[in-house]
C-alpha cells in the first residue's frame, strides 16, 4: 500500500468513525431517554400502588405489619410536613421591625409670654469670704485673689 493510499484510508476510516460515533451517540441518547421515561412510569405506578395499599390498610381491607409500618411512617411524615409548612408560613410572614429610633431633638416649645410679668428678684452673686484676709470673692474661686490662700 502506497503512502497516499494509507493517508486516504485513514481519512476514510476517520470519517466512518466520526459518523459511527455520531450515530451511536444519537442512538444511546434516545434509548436513555426512553429508559428514563419507563423508569418514571414504574415509579409512578409504584406510588399509585403505595397509595392504594395505604388506603386499603387504613380501611382495614388488608392487614400487613410491614404495610402498617409504612403507613404509620407516612402519617408521621405528613404531620411533620404540616408543621413545617406552618413554620414556613410564619417565617415568610415575618417583617423587618425597625429598631426604635432615638427621640428626635425637638425644639423647645415656644415660651408663653405672660401678659403681666414680675421679674424675679435678682439673685445675689454667690460669693465667699477668704478665711485669712476676709476678702470677698466669687464662690467658684479656688484661691483668694487678695492673699493667695487656697479657698477652693
Ligand atoms: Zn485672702
Amino acid at each position: 500500500m502506497s503512502f497516499f493510499d494509507q493517508i486516504g484510508r485513514q481519512i476514510t476510516q476517520g470519517v466512518d468513525r466520526a459518523k459511527f460515533e455520531a450515530e451511536k451517540f444519537q442512538r444511546t441518547t434516545r434509548l436513555q431517554g426512553e429508559a428514563n421515561e419507563l423508569r418514571r412510569q414504574v415509579d409512578g405506578k409504584l406510588a399509585e400502588l403505595g397509595q392504594r395499599a395505604y388506603e386499603l390498610q387504613r380501611a382495614g381491607q388488608i392487614s400487613s405489619a410491614s404495610i402498617n409500618e409504612l403507613a404509620t411512617a407516612i402519617d408521621q411524615l405528613r404531620s411533620s410536613l404540616v408543621a413545617k409548612e406552618e413554620e414556613l408560613k410564619q417565617a415568610q410572614s415575618e417583617v423587618f421591625v425597625e429598631p426604635p429610633a432615638p427621640e428626635p431633638t425637638r425644639p423647645a416649645p415656644a415660651q408663653q409670654v405672660p401678659i403681666s410679668y414680675d421679674p424675679p428678684p435678682p439673685t445675689p452673686p454667690s460669693t465667699k469670704i477668704c478665711g485669712v484676709c476676709g476678702f470677698q470673692m466669687p464662690a467658684s474661686a479656688m484661691f483668694c485673689p487678695n492673699c493667695g490662700t487656697r479657698v477652693g
